[in-house]
């Protein structure tokens, strides 16, 4: 049991992200009392009925009052409303950090909103699975996974200090890095291939001379891992490309380049450059497992829960990927 590093933390959102924290949190004793706030009134119940939160506040500014850490789990796009209905409320000497999966707008857009007398530093879990809300959480989700600090150039050190040793307590290791580049960063790990397995569902579901049913009967040929990351919160989603255009065009036009450099070769029948070309990305492959950020499923952007072994006390029943 570690010391607790911050006496309240109040989360504002309670879904994945933010139950997992309540679990990885409460397993590791980095908090005396966890108070939280979600939109609806049925997360607020889900989330005291499974003791994710001593308290479920109606609204983000009761929720943040004499909160010391106070951690925004919302999708990306509702973190301006949040801040400008929780600045005036904030305890003084406060952290007020995020999760979100774009670091750039939140750097630009959250950061003039808050009072001086508290202190801002983003952060990005690179850790998640295909599920949402309340039940879906479970404490392994951060281990040995890398958590993203981006704090702005006059962010006391200390409070950054503070909040990397908060995520180190929930299993992850830290890096510090310029927003801008995150955002580079994540669109070619993460954003891109995400926007090609919601693509590649959708193409799949136009095809008029292949049925539904052989689309899945099927599916074990590839086409099933990328159901299962196309299976991902459209809201989360829509709000990262809204967010990270810049990046994600760049990335994205250069992958357009590299896919129409392999239709060549497949169409003049050049199979040295296709051999070539798989075997650089198996060698990619390779270093991702031995950097440990492979979790055993077959293609875990994100990780599939069942891939690290979730207790199923942490995580119960119920658990469903959104619609
Ligand atoms: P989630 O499971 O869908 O949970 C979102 C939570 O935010 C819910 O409790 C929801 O409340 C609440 N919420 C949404 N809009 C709100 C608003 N306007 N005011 C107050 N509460 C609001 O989402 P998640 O997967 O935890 O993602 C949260 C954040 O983590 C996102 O910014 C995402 O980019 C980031 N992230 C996600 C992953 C991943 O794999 N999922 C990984 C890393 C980072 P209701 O349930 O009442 O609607």
């Amino acid at each position: 049991m570690n010391q607790p590093i911050y006496d309240t933390i109040a989360l504002i959102g309670i879904g994945l992200i933010g139950s997992s924290i309540s679990h990885a949190a409460r397993r590791a004793g980095l908090c005396r009392r966890l108070v939280g706030h979600a939109k609806s009134e049925a997360t607020r119940a889900t989330a005291l009925r499974l003791g994710l939160v001593e308290a479920a506040c109606p609204t983000a500014a009761e929720a943040v009052k004499n909160a010391d850490l106070v951690i925004l789990c919302v999708p990306v796009g509702a973190c301006v409303r949040i801040a400008e209905e929780i600045r005036d409320h904030l305890k003084p000497g406060a952290t007020v950090t995020d999760v979100g999966s774009v670091k750039g707008t939140i750097v630009r857009d959250v950061g003039p909103l808050l009072p001086p007398n508290v202190h801002f530093v983003p952060g990005h879990p690179i850790a998640g699975t295909e599920h949402s809300g309340p039940e879906s959480g479970f404490a392994e989700l951060y281990d040995n996974r890398w958590c993203i600090l981006t704090p702005p150039e006059d962010t006391d050190p200390a409070a950054t200090e503070r909040l990397r040793t908060f995520w180190q307590g929930l299993g992850s290791n830290v890096e510090i890095m310029d927003a801008d580049h995150h955002d580079m960063v994540l669109a070619i790990t993460s954003h891109v291939p995400h926007l090609i397995a919601f693509n590649i569902v959708n193409t799949a579901a136009h095809l008029e001379r292949v049925t539904d049913s052989e689309v899945i009967k099927f599916s074990a040929g590839g086409f099933r891992d990328f159901t299962r990351i196309a299976a991902s919160d459209p809201t989360m989603w829509r709000d990262v490309f809204l967010n990270n255009r810049e990046a994600v065009l760049e990335m994205l036009g250069r992958f357009t380049e590299d896919l129409i450099h392999l239709q060549r070769s497949i169409r003049y029948g050049d199979g040295e450059t296709l051999f070539e070309l798989f075997s650089k990305a198996r060698q990619i492959r390779r270093g991702v497992i031995q950097a440990g950020q492979d979790a055993g499923s077959a293609a875990a952007f994100y990780r599939s829960r069942d891939a690290v072994g979730a207790k199923p006390g942490n995580a119960p029943a119920g658990d469903k990927p959104k619609p």
